[in-house]
């Protein structure tokens, strides 16, 4: 065990020297079975899989129609603050395309999975389409786009909030929410199933999703498979542990997980001859090296979808039905055309206008006015993104405007009352 340890350590060593880690989702879930009631619905679905498995085996019928491709309504949250990070259509598209030959295993390079652990490979009959009615029945592209002020989010599902600059889940009993943004270290995270509802979902670096515009290493739409593993109860091929169980019988114990791009046959775990699988979609190997999900792995997350199961709802969502409501969607709020504070006329002699109107946060928070002496003579609580500051009654001299938020995010203007 010592052993154990020691390699972990060497392994999160290195993971902290690479500039963008694959995936948070085992942090993040750790944080949410912190929450009794939580985990104990987390722990319900892990029971309800079992018995289904068990079910199977034993030749018990699914209660799911033979052989029927699940179809799942996606809908794409893009929450930007750089033009680059605002991805287009096509880049969302080739996303969806890239999973459904994935998931359908039709990528060409399930060729490269040694020919020991190929005949493992599964088809998983999953696939995936754009929603094309929104949870009110009106037409949508699914695919929904908004400026956000924040430049960086972290694994910590504020970007799921509209109330943090973010955008709202749609119904997540009806729909796989992505939420696409600039996520911080890592290339993305997913919510387990019995996870809450409102926080469901995947979110995905701009950098990572789809086949266009994405960083090396990301760049064949590979996070998201992943991700969607772990959002149909996948959990990665080392178990989290050394030598951990990721509950699938079929793919081999491993030490822990694989960066990079190994082609030699590599023995952890007493797991001789064919050692560690670090080709399947549930390890961290880069794109191009993972190409298979395996037939237990199927099981498990096709188990989701029986009668009950967390996925179940899916199964009815009218997101792919035709819309009931044609309406012309109302043009969505302008691109801001600053990212700072604006301040104008200046110099001024009775009123100024302060634009914040590219972060809303502003609204609530005190301006301090100082003078040249760093003396404070006045001070003015944001209650507009418009704000007008009544200066009439200073002296005629030079002004400092200076005011803080909680991200960090300073300001400090210069104006001369004339
Ligand atoms: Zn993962």
């Amino acid at each position: 065990m010592k052993q154990g340890i020691i390699t972990l350590f060497f392994f999160a060593f290195v993971l902290t020297l690479t500039a963008q880690v694959k995936c948070s989702s085992y942090t993040y879930q750790q944080q949410q079975l912190s929450d009794p009631d939580r985990n104990a619905t987390i722990q319900g679905v892990e029971r309800f899989i079992q018995d289904r498995l068990t079910a199977a085996q034993s030749g018990r019928p699914s209660g799911r129609p033979d052989g029927i491709i699940i179809k799942i309504p996606v809908v794409v949250h893009i929450v930007y603050h750089t033009p680059v990070e605002k991805i287009s259509d096509a880049q969302v598209i080739s996303q969806i395309n890239a999973l459904n030959l994935y998931f359908r295993r039709r990528n060409a390079d399930t060729a490269s999975a040694p020919a020991y652990f190929r005949s493992l490979g599964a088809d998983c009959e999953i696939e995936f389409q754009l929603a094309i009615s929104d949870p009110r029945r009106r037409a949508t592209s699914g695919i929904e786009r908004k400026y956000t002020p924040v430049t960086k989010w972290g694994a910590d599902d504020k970007v799921k909030f509209s109330s943090e600059t973010g955008l709202d889940a749609w119904d997540s009993k009806s729909y796989l929410n992505i939420w696409v943004c600039n996520l911080d270290k890592f290339a993305g995270y997913a919510s387990f199933p019995g996870g809450e509802e409102k926080k469901d979902g995947l979110v995905i670096s701009y950098t990572a999703f789809g086949t266009t515009g994405t960083a090396a290493g990301y760049s064949l739409g590979k996070t998201a498979v992943h991700e969607i593993g772990h959002w149909l109860g996948l959990k990665h091929t080392w178990g989290d542990d050394y030598c951990g169980d990721d509950g699938v019988g079929d793919t081999p114990k491993q030490a822990s997980y694989t960066i990079g791009c190994p082609n030699t046959i590599r023995i952890t775990c007493s797991n001789a001859p064919y050692g560690d699988m670090y080709m399947n979609y549930m390890d961290l190997t880069n794109d191009a090296c993972i190409n298979m999900f395996t037939k237990g792995q199927k099981a498990r997350m096709l188990a989701l979808f029986d009668p009950g199961g967390a996925r179940s709802t899916l199964l009815s969502s009218k997101g792919l039905n035709m819309p009931l409501f044609m309406d012309i969607p109302l043009p969505g709020e302008e691109d801001p055309k600053w990212l700072h504070p604006q301040l104008y006329p200046n110099p001024a002699s009775s009123e100024m206008t302060l634009d914040l109107s590219y972060d809303f946060r502003w609204i609530g928070k005190i301006i301090f006015v100082t003078n040249l002496q760093g003396q404070n003579v006045m001070n003015v609580q944001v209650t507009s993104k418009n704000q007008r500051i009544n200066i009439s009654k200073l002296q005629a001299g030079v002004y400092f405007l200076a005011a803080k938020k909680e991200d960090g995010e300073s300001m400090k203007l210069k104006f001369v009352k004339l």
